[in-house]
């Protein structure tokens, strides 16, 4: 794609800025923001156009019409929403896929992220413990990749929210990222599916009860046989 000429100065920082908003989902002013070129909504309106054009020119895309004057290329990026906040773009899930695949995407700490939560966030679980939540545990694309390949179910206790709960337990788990970001070098790239695992937040607790985060299998080696 770079080599194509398909990806201009700046691209990638809007790709991946908006891979790691949440829920993928950012209006043209944040983004303007978060990229320094102001508050105005125009440079992120005409980069998310032209870089909509070219992957269509590229791969013969037609595009639906929508009036002469615009035909509407940032469809091809993102889906659009008008919202509250304003109108919402929402990253495509086949380009999130090709950002991870192509290991194109800019580490989340490089961007401010000032209406929305940050890289990295505490949940609280319960009372008793605070889990830091990564960028990645976080994103729609990187968790479904996960969910998709290993299931909804705890990899350490087994524990199905759907089978426990019924219907509002249906599809809640959190991921944990087996790596620590901290100890990660810029040129780390996520892999779902070798590097994010299904948990319940006890055992996603428990794994962050220590610094850096107990593995997968120290943990399942502290499991008390009857509990
Ligand atoms: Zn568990
Ligand atoms: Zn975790």
């Amino acid at each position: 794609m770079l080599s194509d000429g398909i990806l201009k100065k700046g691209n990638l920082e809007l790709l991946s800025y908006m891979f790691f908003a949440d829920e993928c989902e950012a209006t043209a002013p944040q983004i303007t923001n978060a990229l320094g070129y102001g508050d105005k909504a125009a440079p992120a309106n005409a980069a998310l156009g032209n870089l909509g054009k070219r992957i269509a020119k590229h791969l013969a895309l037609e595009m639906p019409e929508r009036d002469k004057k615009s035909p509407g290329w940032w469809q091809v990026i993102a889906t659009g929403e008008h919202k509250p906040r304003g109108f919402t773009w929402r990253l495509r899930r086949e380009l999130a896929e090709a950002l991870i695949e192509l290991d194109l995407l800019i580490e989340p700490s490089s961007f401010d992220y000032p209406e929305l939560a940050p890289a990295s966030v505490s949940i609280r679980e319960g009372a008793v413990t605070k889990v830091q939540v990564n960028a990645y545990e976080r994103n729609p694309v990187a968790r479904s990749i996960c969910i998709e390949h290993y299931g909804c179910s705890c990899v350490v206790c087994g524990f199905d929210f759907e089978q426990k709960y019924g219907d509002i337990g249906k599809g809640f788990i959190h991921v944990h990222h087996l790596r620590e970001l901290a100890s990660i070098g810029t040129e780390y790239q996520v892999d779902p599916l070798k590097d994010l695992r299904p948990v319940c937040p006890n055992c996603h607790a428990m794994l962050h009860r220590r610094r850096p985060a107990f593995s997968i299998e120290e943990l399942l080696k502290q499991l008390v046989a009857d509990a």
